[in-house]
């Protein structure tokens, strides 16, 4: 079984998120892919934080009818701050025993993942799985690949090196981390509760069916 963890704070779920979803999906032949929004972000402290029964249902109504999308509330019903290595433990001790775990995250969240609570850990337990991210739209691959590199050796340890037969950065225990090049789809859930907020059109930011959600909840105004 391989399973694919892709947390964050969906606040809302836009079509930045769905494409970094999709790609993983076919790329990694994930057999699952779990959307897992968070209860209380650790890393940021948003603007405004939609209510979490509004952010899941947004994710529902956003994911493609495809039965190897799950979403789950582990972290929703989870008191305090939501830390990924807890999240990981869960699904390695109860939800997937014996999968191999991949993590999804933008790069933008890989670059602070030193910073995470038992982060050392949490490379052996899961592969994450680095989705490039520009907000205006270009992507250099050869510029995007050395930001990796140069933030693996420095940031976490000196110890991996980049293997190309299997296209990801190695320790000595095999433990991987993978950079997935896509064409990024410039948007983020701050840009549209930006332009919510000040009367501007989201149409193509976020699936119409979370719009419609939005524009009934009167979320984000
Ligand atoms: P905000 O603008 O409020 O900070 P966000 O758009 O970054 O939110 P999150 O829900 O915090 O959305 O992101 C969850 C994960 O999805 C993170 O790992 C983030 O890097 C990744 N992600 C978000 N938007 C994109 C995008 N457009 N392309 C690729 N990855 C993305």
């Amino acid at each position: 079984m391989r399973a694919g963890l892709f947390g964050g704070t969906f606040n809302p779920i836009h079509k930045g998120h769905l494409m970094a979803a999709e790609q993983v999906l076919e790329r990694f032949s994930l057999d699952r892919l779990y959307i897992i929004p968070c209860r209380e972000p650790p890393h940021k402290s948003p603007d405004y934080l939609a209510p979490a029964a509004d952010r899941v249902h947004m994710v529902r109504l956003a994911l493609p009818a495809d039965s190897r999308y799950y979403i789950s509330e582990v972290e929703i019903r989870r008191s305090g701050p939501s830390y990924t290595i807890d999240t990981v433990t869960h699904f390695a001790d109860t939800v997937v025993p014996g999968a191999t775990l991949f993590l999804v995250m933008g790069m933008d969240a890989f670059l602070e993942i030193h910073t995470w609570r038992r982060w050392l850990e949490l490379l052996e337990w899961v592969q994450p799985v680095v989705v490039t991210r520009r907000l205006d739209g270009e992507s250099d691959a050869d510029t995007d690949r050395s930001i990796m590199d140069e933030s693996i050796r420095t940031r976490l340890s000196g110890d991996y090196t980049y293997n190309e037969k299997n296209g990801c950065w190695q320790n000595p225990h095999e433990a991987c981390i993978h950079l997935l090049q896509t064409l990024p789809v410039a948007v983020s859930s701050s840009q549209v509760r930006r332009r919510i907020k000040t009367g501007k059109p989201i149409a193509g930011l976020v699936p119409p069916a979370v719009k419609a959600y939005i524009e009934e909840k009167e979320l984000y105004r």
